[in-house]
């Protein structure tokens, strides 16, 4: 397994989510072992140049947000890292003319793809996996995310709402053979009608609509289109998990279960497994060829 970047650059235009400022997101081609690159292009030519990675993270209220120590941040990332990881796009330059990846409909879809139309080019290096030795957990009041020795990458989550809505929600997908964007790649990040007008106090979800955001609102979706998937909100938790556990670096060879978890957690997930040499090592050329183990899931699919 060799490592992948883009053949060519390719754009799109779209708002921040937060920010509501409208950006210019190119993602295009990066050397081998550079990993995923973010460049703001609005600041100059010195200090703009990010990397995705676990120890950038410098902000994990409502979203992912990396920086570094020119203070230049980038943030809202998540659902871009989530569209690498699941395409397997080891290498990447992202330059954005803005503080935040633009939302685009919610989900990962936009940025499959670009991907896609772009093309992936295989690259003359050995793809590096990150492989799980020991059990890490991490908690916080109710919310747990832990990763466990794995052949392959696996996620399991749970969530809980009191909102009929979306009331108690549990999946498990085996990251392998197109999973990500059969199961996850669509599945839209969610909000509350009740929290809207504080978020905007707070300066936040100013670009938030209907158009890029499930909306729960006195217990129902209020999007007329409904939902995309029965459970699109635990699918949209996973989405995130993969997008934020992508900042490890690399593909990450473990089951990675979470119950409640959220942006902060997972980003804690990996600062302690970091910490711990014993826990993780690196490998290159193992990855299994998915024949044995790959169980197709039919697309429930809805509204
Ligand atoms: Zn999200």
């Amino acid at each position: 397994m060799r490592q992948k970047t883009l053949k060519t650059k390719i754009n799109c235009t779209g708002v921040g989510l937060h920010s509501g400022r409208r950006v210019k997101l190119t993602i295009g081609p990066a050397a081998v072992d550079s990993g995923i690159l973010f460049k703001r292009t609005d600041l100059g030519e010195a200090g703009v140049v990010i990397p995705a990675r676990w120890d950038h993270v410098v902000d994990t209220r409502l979203c992912t947000t990396i920086g570094n120590t020119d203070g230049v941040r980038v943030g809202t990332i998540e659902h871009l890292m989530a569209a690498f990881s699941g395409l397997g796009v080891d290498n990447a330059v992202v330059e954005i003319d803005g503080p935040e990846v633009p939302i685009m409909d919610g989900s990962a879809d936009a940025f499959v793809f670009l991907i896609e139309c772009a093309g992936l080019f295989e690259q003359s290096a050995l793809r590096k996996r990150i492989k799980v030795l020991k059990l890490v957990t991490v908690s916080d009041g109710d919310a747990t995310a832990s990763l466990l020795p794995s052949p392959f990458p696996a996620l399991d989550f749970a969530l809980d709402f009191a909102s009929p809505a979306i009331g108690r929600q549990e999946r498990s997908v085996r990251l392998v053979d197109g999973a990500f964007k059969r199961e996850l790649s669509r599945a839209r990040t969610f909000g509350f009608a009740e929290e809207v007008e504080q978020l905007r106090k707070a300066g936040l979800a100013r670009g938030g609509s209907l158009d890029n955001a499930i909306v729960v609102g006195s217990g129902r979706v209020l999007n007329r289109e409904g939902l995309r998937y029965r459970d699109e909100f635990v699918r949209h938790k996973l989405l995130d998990a993969v997008g934020d556990l992508y900042l490890a670096g690399a593909p990450v060879d473990a089951r990675f279960h979470a119950v409640r978890s959220g942006h902060a957690l997972n980003n804690r997930l990996l600062r302690t497994l970091f910490a711990d040499s014993e826990a993780w090592t690196v490998t290159s050329g193992e990855e299994l060829t998915g024949a044995d183990w790959v169980q197709p899931e039919p697309r429930q699919a809805m509204g």
